[in-house]
């Protein structure tokens, strides 16, 4: 019996998994952490094409099945616990493919984008996620991640690689696409799960950038200047920026950004112009 507050829509078309493991363009010597291995069908086909493999789950039933099945198998290590808890930051170079719980979507792509400095932060907070530890990491990220392979709502995944001038293009947007290229592979109808979900759902396959896509000299203040815009994301960027507290005409004036365009129609690159633009710290 699936546990639906576990977010437990099973796929079990072989071609479709097959599907899944092409979009995430492996390599034999690859570590691949599966989130939510369910009863371990997408695990069984990682578990033959990389050098490792670590599924984690956070359903005891399901867990103890899937300890049985590996309990020979040395590439295969079942994680019980929850994905969002898991410290990434301790593994080397690692891809993520995961057919995700749809009620942790989110949390999990930020919890996985993780970044050095602050902006990410602020998302967990609102999330209600508690910040982790960030010392010693060489690199702008605080793990090794490379690429994830996701299967997530359609709705979710049109967000997520929408380009400017749409009216999905927002903020989940300009995160994703400032950390990591996004692309979407192929759409799943909902009729290919068990139980059958409310809506269809996309595999979207993002290429983590080694340097984020445009320059910020303050991360914060860039995410917070997206999200201020686009929380009135009808209204042009001359009223929707008033409450930032900066003279707008003039800010505007500097970035180079008309003050009757709406936020929707701002390239990342723009935003970056915005927020380096910025005057009151
Ligand atoms: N991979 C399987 C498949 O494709 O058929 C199952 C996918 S199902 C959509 C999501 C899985 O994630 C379920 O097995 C569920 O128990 C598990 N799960 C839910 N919340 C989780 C969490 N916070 N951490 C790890 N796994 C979780």
């Amino acid at each position: 019996m699936a546990k639906k507050r576990l977010g437990q829509h099973f796929l079990s078309d072989p071609s479709i998994l097959q599907r899944i493991v092409e979009a995430a363009r492996l390599a034999p010597e690859d570590l691949v952490v599966e989130i939510g291995p369910g009863p371990g069908k997408l695990t069984r086909i990682l578990a033959g094409t990389v050098r490792r493999v670590i599924a984690i789950e956070l359903d005891e039933a399901l867990c103890r099945t899937l300890w049985d099945e590996y309990a020979q198998a040395e590439n295969v290590e079942v994680v019980y616990g929850d994905a969002l808890e898991y410290p990434y930051e301790d593994l080397p170079e690692f891809k993520v493919v995961a057919n995700i719980p749809y009620y942790i979507t989110t949390p999990i792509i930020f919890r996985l984008l993780e970044n050095k400095s602050a902006p990410l932060d602020m998302l967990r907070k609102v999330q209600g996620i508690p910040p982790v530890e960030k010392e010693g990491i060489p690199d702008f990220r605080t793990n090794r991640l490379k690429s994830m392979t996701l299967t997530i709502q359609k709705e979710v995944a049109e967000r997520i690689v929408a380009s400017p001038g749409g009216k999905d293009y927002g903020v989940l947007s300009i995160m994703v696409q400032y950390l990591g290229d996004p692309e979407l592979n192929f759409v799943i109808p909902k009729q290919a799960f068990r139980p059958v979900p409310k809506v269809d759902s996309a595999v979207i396959y993002i290429r983590i950038r080694k340097q984020p896509a445009v320059h910020v000299h303050n991360e914060e203040q860039f995410f917070r200047i997206v999200r201020t815009a686009f929380s009135q994301r009808r209204k042009m960027l001359s009223n929707s920026l008033k409450n930032t507290g900066e003279n707008v005409k003039k800010w505007l004036d500097r970035a180079e950004i008309e003050g009757f365009r709406r936020p929707e129609t701002l390239s990342i690159g723009d935003f970056a112009r915005l927020a380096n633009t910025f005057e009151i710290s």
